[in-house]
């Protein structure tokens, strides 16, 4: 019986020794429960067989250096040979699986995922191969290692392999024979409050120098002192021992408001060594600091992140606003009537990082009281983007209709605080 499986082992065997490895890996597609080094062992001892039982086949007799025949005269090799493909790589597994596990040590995590950079003159013989006996029933030398070397740490760590959501990724560099680890983030979904004017939601890169340090920052490179992302990072890097941080927020104040409301967020820790960080304890040291209040609610993934980012969320507003002339309940009752869009031409003083256009946003509510002759306060329910000073000061008719614009009496914002910030379920 010829079968074309053999006749595409014969043509894999006659051109200098394969190990079992990437014979087996060439119908590595066929029959399930077993291992490529098994498939490519089967197949040998076929032409083994042939071969002491005085059948001529055309395979080079490299191949069968190492067994013990009982008929056939053929010289014992005593050297095994290199494979053609691999250079016998597959007999390292074992000490690159050791050098992981070494590297691993020290980092927390319950799964990890392999990943290899395959060599390039090993990709080049194997394409040179599949160009012989075409890619049928073939499997990639790359994902046999990544399944081989995650099946050596699984028993060596202990732990799991995860190819969705791994903790940990071993990347092992074939060439080099490099291993190196990379932990996934970690993300925290949390809600925080700002309790002072005049911090940012995020760092802020000096704007002269891009952070490098310059005159302007006095060497800081940057533009305000702290930010609501690094007082609730900071006890988190540390307890994480991670590199950096990344804070989501959906949406963000101003700098010179308040933030009363909760808002949602999510932390993304950069290669972190650990991942069992105590949420409350870190929730604590936050709150130890006066200007950010924070719950760090869980542990969660990046696509809350994304999610929190693109969420519109329904916000209420307190503003102070002052008035250049008087102001009585009739102006006030005049305010308060808004009811209709209102159309905002990007802000003038967003202009120079935003795209020029005019959107439109709705009032939800909006009611008012008079807190002295030329001062009045607001709250003011609106959708998700409203430029609330906007509203008030019209933005030289940019914004339409505003405070400034019903009244004919310039208002400007004194003070604005979020109060409020419908959620979303995460
Ligand atoms: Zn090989
Ligand atoms: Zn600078």
């Amino acid at each position: 019986m010829t079968t074309k499986v053999l006749e595409r082992a014969e043509t894999i065997l006659k051109n200098g020794y394969i190990c079992d490895h990437c014979l087996g890996r060439q119908f590595g597609q066929l029959t399930k429960g077993t291992t490529n080094d098994s498939r490519g062992k089967a197949i040998r001892d076929i032409f083994a067989f042939a071969e002491d039982a005085g059948e001529e086949t055309p395979i080079d007799k490299s191949n069968l250096a190492g067994y013990v025949f009982r008929n056939s005269k053929m010289k014992k090799e005593k050297q095994k040979k290199s494979c053609r493909i691999c250079s016998n790589f597959f007999d390292n597994l074992d000490t690159i699986s050791k050098k992981a596990v070494k590297k691993l040590s020290g980092f927390e995590y319950r799964s990890f995922v392999v990943g290899t950079k395959v060599a390039g003159s090993v990709v080049t013989n194997e394409e040179a191969l599949w160009e012989e006996i075409g890619t049928e029933h073939c499997e990639p030398i790359k994902a046999e290692i990544n399944r081989e070397l995650g099946k050596l740490l699984e028993k060596q760590t202990g732990k799991k392999a995860n190819f969705e959501n791994p903790d940990i990724t071993v990347l092992f560099d074939m060439g080099k024979g490099d291993v190196e680890i990379k932990p996934s983030q970690v993300w925290v979904y949390g809600l925080y409050q700002k309790l002072v004017r005049g911090i940012p939601q995020t760092k802020w890169p000096c704007r002269h120098c891009g952070g490098a340090g310059c005159k302007q920052c006095k060497n800081k490179g940057r533009m305000y002192a702290t930010s609501v992302e690094e007082i609730i990072a900071k006890p988190m890097l540390k307890a994480a021992k991670a590199s950096g941080s990344s804070m989501h927020g959906a949406g963000r104040e101003d700098i010179d408001a308040r933030c009363l409301g909760w808002r949602p967020f999510v932390m993304e820790l950069e290669k972190p060594i650990l991942r069992n960080i105590d949420l409350k304890k870190m929730e604590k040291q936050v709150n130890k600091d006066r200007r950010v209040k924070v719950r760090l609610v869980k542990f969660c993934d990046k696509d809350t992140a994304r999610k929190i980012k693109a969420a519109r969320l329904t916000k209420t507003y307190r503003i102070i606003v002052d008035f250049e002339k008087p102001v009585n309940r009739e102006d006030l009752r005049k305010i308060i009537k808004i009811k209709s869009l209102v159309k905002q031409r990007t802000p003038s003083r967003v202009a120079h990082r935003r795209a020029d256009l005019v959107r439109e946003r709705r009032i939800l509510g909006l009611t008012g009281s008079i807190l002295s002759k030329r001062r009045a306060e607001f709250l003011i329910k609106t959708e998700a983007g409203m430029y609330v000073k906007e509203l008030v000061t019209g933005d030289d008719g940019r914004t339409e209709p505003s405070f400034t614009g019903i009244l004919g009496n310039k208002a400007k914002v004194k003070a604005l605080d979020v109060v409020k910030i419908e959620n979303i379920k995460v």
